[in-house]
């Protein structure tokens, strides 16, 4: 077994009904996929492709899922776990309440913005385990993760690079260096 493989074992056992399914064979994400077109002005193209989405037990991978290489999997389900155990914590409903409105539904997105900090967290220490820690570091890596924040890709959660940037840099500082 592979560490992805360890990890869906693990993850079936802390949350039971656990299931990866493809996204693009669900047609709720793909009227989601429609509605972001338009709340994001044209601008959000890529849900069904290139975004990973959990909602409640369930994770919704893109279509090339199982190309991808284990480690690629492993890192990128370390992230969709911590939003698993989020809908555990907050239930189906309050996370959809805190998630897409609260206080804006776009532009200041506050719990969106920490909800996905916490899971961008954990990519950025699984990223350190599987690549070393160099690869969280570079400059590459940081500039993605700092414009899901600050970008179209989340509406434009929260916008302010500079905070961002610091709340990157308090995670790497708690990544080894070697
Ligand atoms: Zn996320």
């Amino acid at each position: 077994m592979d560490r992805y493989e360890r990890l869906c074992e693990a993850l079936r056992a802390e949350i039971p009904g656990f299931r990866v399914v493809r996204k693009d064979h669900s047609r709720f994400h793909r009227a989601i996929d429609v509605a972001l077109r338009v709340v994001t002005f044209g601008q959000m193209t890529s849900y069904l492709d290139s975004y990973q989405t959990t909602i409640g037990k369930t994770v919704y991978v893109t279509p090339d899922w199982d190309t991808w290489p284990a480690d690629r999997r492993y890192v990128t389900m370390r992230h969709e776990a911590v939003h698993l155990r989020q809908f555990r914590a907050y239930t189906l409903p309050g996370m959809a309440f805190l998630y897409l409105l609260i206080p804006l539904p776009l532009g200041l997105a506050w719990f969106r913005a920490r909800f996905e900090q916490e899971a961008y967290a954990e990519s950025i220490r699984a990223a350190a385990e599987v690549w070393g820690p160099a690869h969280p570091r570079g400059e590459a890596y940081r500039r993605h993760v700092v414009e899901q924040f600050t970008g179209p890709s989340y509406g434009w959660m929260w916008p302010f690079r500079g905070a961002i940037e610091r709340w990157y840099d308090r995670i790497l500082a708690t990544v080894g260096t070697r």
